[in-house]
């Protein structure tokens, strides 16, 4: 799939596909069931666990914008990753990140510990590690990149031609980008999934995931195993999602123009240690992101000054943030990793993993800049003089000298 006509993919989705009234939009099919035309002559779709027209048709569109031939539609991202795990038997291997998502690490460390498979947990930016844990003729490795919560990025490309030469399946993690920003089937992975709950819905009101496989006979394999596991999606969460994915581009695009101002605000704010995003030039993996995506998304962290008591009073003094789980939905939300995310990860792994007491993350909203960058100040501000701040005006921003932003924003000030 072309950058060029990702929108168009995205938004014809199921469109004119109702062969018996001519719905325009894909209509949504709740049954369970499915007669058959007689004895032993079954339709298309028989039963919903199985099969389902209206998840068929998310699943289809969200293969074709990751450049796959089949795309399996699961109940949450987790059982998306979960389904992973069924090409692993006993004694077989998976490389996975040292910084994946914690729900992943939990998962891939648990099922490890009842002997189910091998875990090589490593930290894939290191070439050494990599090299190692390789050599070991891992099954499967697994990608996340940008990674959660501290946006590093891996080459996709390389780990996945130095993991194809040890006869591995390479499994990329994409919920962060989106098709949109980054198609690790073009860069030479095997499987793609997604938490669709993120941005591919982008409402913050599905829990889903979907895995894409770049060939037919693998997406076959895990579609059966889908079936006899029970984690197919809902024809209803299916709807949504696809309704989701219609605006994806768009949103995407405002998503990052925001994320971007938000970035260099939070560089040059005085109550902050560090920012990670990279979009920003000195991140050590800019470069890396120019090259592999196509924009640079629209999750960053930072650490603030002051440790913990400095975050609480951060999220004590946002008014327009809120403070939950989850990320890539219309709305701006923030939390804290160590806590929230990446509680699964037990502690000595998240300070291995760099995440720290002091790291908040950001997934940044379709709100307008202004108000976003005016909630950030007053909420930074107050963390480190420990006050709560009242009575915001919009025009505080206008009025604060240290707000820095990018010049595309300019014109709003
Ligand atoms: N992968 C990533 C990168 C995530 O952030 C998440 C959830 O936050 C998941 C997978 C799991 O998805 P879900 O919560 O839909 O099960």
């Amino acid at each position: 799939m072309s950058a060029k006509n990702i929108a168009t993919t995205a938004v014809r989705a199921g469109i004119n596909t109702d062969q018996h009234h001519g719905a325009v939009v894909a209509p949504i099919h709740l049954s369970s069931t499915y007669s058959l035309k007689g004895f032993n002559d079954k339709r298309q779709f028989d039963y919903s666990r199985t099969g389902n027209p209206t998840r068929a048709t998310f699943g289809q569109a969200i293969a074709d914008l990751e450049g796959g031939a089949v795309g399996i539609v699961t109940s949450t991202g987790m059982s998306a990753v979960h389904l992973l795990c069924q090409l692993l038997s006993v004694g077989e291997k998976v490389v996975i990140p040292h910084d994946c998502y914690g729900g992943s690490y939990r998962l891939f460390t648990h099922l490890a510990k009842r002997g189910q498979f091998e875990v090589i947990v490593v930290d894939q930016s290191d070439a050494e590690q990599l090299s190692k844990a390789l050599a070991e003729q891992p099954k499967l490795v697994l990608i996340e990149t940008p990674s959660n919560p501290l946006l590093r990025l891996v080459d996709i490309r390389a780990i996945a031609q130095q993991a194809h030469a040890v006869g591995a399946i390479v499994a990329v993690d994409n919920t962060f980008l989106s098709p949109v920003l980054q198609q690790p089937i073009a860069l030479g992975a095997d499987i793609v999934f997604h938490s669709t709950t993120k941005y591919i819905n982008g409402h913050s009101d599905v829990v889903g995931g979907v895995l894409v496989a770049k060939e037919k006979e693998l997406g076959e394999e895990l579609a059966w195993w889908a079936n006899c596991i029970g984690i197919t999606g809902s024809a209803f969460d299916s709807f949504l999602a696809l309704r989701g994915l219609k605006t994806l581009p768009l949103r995407m695009k405002q998503h990052q123009e925001n994320a971007q101002s938000v970035a260099e605000f939070l560089a040059t704010h005085p109550a902050i240690k560090q920012v990670y995003f990279p979009g920003l030039a000195n991140h050590p993996n800019h470069e890396l992101a120019q090259q592999q995506q196509q924009g640079f998304g629209a999750m960053l962290s930072f650490e603030v000054k002051g440790g913990v008591e400095a975050v609480k009073a951060l999220f004590a003094n946002l008014e327009l943030f809120t403070l939950a789980q989850s990320l890539g939905g219309v709305e701006s939300l923030i939390s804290h990793p160590s806590t929230m995310t990446h509680a699964g990860m037990e502690i000595e792994a998240q300070l291995e993993a760099g995440i720290t007491q002091s790291l908040v993350r950001v997934s940044v909203g379709l709100e307008d800049i202004n108000d976003i960058l005016t909630d950030l100040n007053n909420g930074l501000n107050a963390s480190q003089h420990g006050q709560k701040v009242t009575s915001l005006q919009n025009d505080y921003a206008k009025k604060t000298p240290q707000f820095r932003v990018s010049s595309s924003q300019a014109a709003v000030w």
